[in-house]
C-alpha cells in the first residue's frame, strides 16, 4: 500500500536556477541509473522475495527511492521552470522546453524516454542484491557528478544528502548478500566446471602502442589459477566441459597434467564451496 504525504525527505532551497542544470538532473529522475529505476528495481525484487527479511528490506529501500525521485522532480523541476518563458532557456532542452513546458517527463538528459529495460530483475536474490549494490555505486557517481557540476548551494545539500543516501543503501544490499551467508562465488545450484572454472585466458598479449604489456595481479596469479597463455595461438581448445569428464588440450599442450591446486582465498570449484 502507498500512501503520499505532502512533505519532502528533503526540503529542497534552489537559490539561482539553472536550466542546463536542470536538464543534467534528470538523468537521476528518468535515467538508467535514476531514482525511479531505483525504486521500480527494488520494489519488484520485493514482490518476488521468498526471503522475509530481505524482502523487508527491498521494499524500505524500494519506497525511499520513490521519495528520492520526488525530491530530484521537484529540484528538476525548479531549475527548468524559466525553460517556458526564455527562449534561451528554452535552448538547454528544446524538448522539456516545448514539449513539456518546462515541466519534467520521465526521461534523461538526453531526452530519452525512461524503460523498464534500465532494472536488473533476476528472481534470484542473492544475484538481484549483486545487481543493487552495482546499481548504488552508479547512482552514487552520477551524484558525485552532478554536485561537481552545481553551483547552487541549496542544490549541491540536497544532492549530498542523495549521494549519502546510496552508500546507505548500498551498504545494506552488501550487509543482505553476507546475511544470506553462500560462498561468494556459489550462483544458482549447477556448480561449475572443476579445473575449467580455476583457468585464466591470458587473450591479450604483446607490447602496445604504450608499451602496455601483461601484468601480473590476482586473478592471474593466485594460488590454484592455472594460466593459459594466448589460447588461440596454442590452438587451446575445451573437448569437454561436463563436471566429472572435464577435458581441454592443455594436458597435451603442456605436457602437464593440467590439474589445479586450490586457491585458498577463493575457490571457484565445487570442491572449494564448503
Ligand atoms: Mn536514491
Ligand atoms: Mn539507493
Amino acid at each position: 500500500m502507498y500512501h503520499h504525504v505532502k512533505k519532502l525527505m528533503y526540503t529542497v532551497r534552489v537559490g539561482q536556477a539553472d536550466p542546463r542544470f536542470g536538464n543534467m538532473l534528470l538523468e537521476q529522475f528518468g535515467g538508467a541509473n535514476g531514482e525511479l529505476a531505483a525504486a521500480m528495481q527494488y520494489s519488484i525484487q520485493g514482490l518476488n522475495c521468498e526471503n522475509a527479511a530481505c524482502k523487508d528490506l527491498l521494499m524500505d529501500i524500494g519506497t525511499e527511492e520513490l521519495s528520492h525521485l520526488e525530491i530530484v522532480g521537484t529540484l528538476a523541476r525548479m531549475h527548468l521552470k524559466p525553460m517556458k518563458k526564455s527562449v534561451d532557456a528554452a535552448e538547454c532542452d528544446p524538448l522539456v522546453a516545448i514539449a513539456g513546458g518546462g515541466g519534467v517527463a520521465l526521461c534523461n538528459s538526453m531526452g530519452n524516454p525512461w524503460t523498464a529495460d534500465y532494472l536488473k530483475i533476476t528472481g534470484e536474490l542473492d544475484v538481484d542484491l549483486r545487481s543493487n549494490v552495482a546499481a548504488e555505486a552508479r547512482a552514487k557517481i552520477v551524484y558525485e557528478r552532478l554536485i561537481n557540476f552545481c553551483d547552487d548551494a541549496g542544490t549541491k545539500e540536497a544532492l549530498q544528502f542523495l549521494m549519502t543516501r546510496e552508500v546507505t543503501h548500498m551498504r545494506a544490499f552488501m550487509q543482505a548478500l553476507d546475511y544470506l551467508d553462500k560462498p561468494e562465488l556459489s550462483i544458482g545450484a549447477i556448480p561449475p566446471t572443476p579445473g575449467i572454472v580455476d583457468q585464466y585466458y591470458n587473450d591479450s598479449t604483446g607490447i602496445g602502442d604504450e608499451g602496455e604489456s601483461d601484468m601480473k595481479a590476482p586473478w592471474n596469479e593466485a594460488e590454484g589459477i592455472q594460466v593459459v597463455t594466448a589460447p588461440a595461438f596454442q590452438e587451446f581448445q575445451v573437448l569437454k566441459a561436463t563436471p566429472k569428464a572435464a577435458k581441454t588440450t592443455l594436458d597435451t599442450l603442456n605436457g602437464d597434467r593440467g590439474k589445479n591446486g586450490k586457491n585458498k582465498a577463493r575457490s571457484a570449484s565445487p570442491a572449494g564451496r564448503e
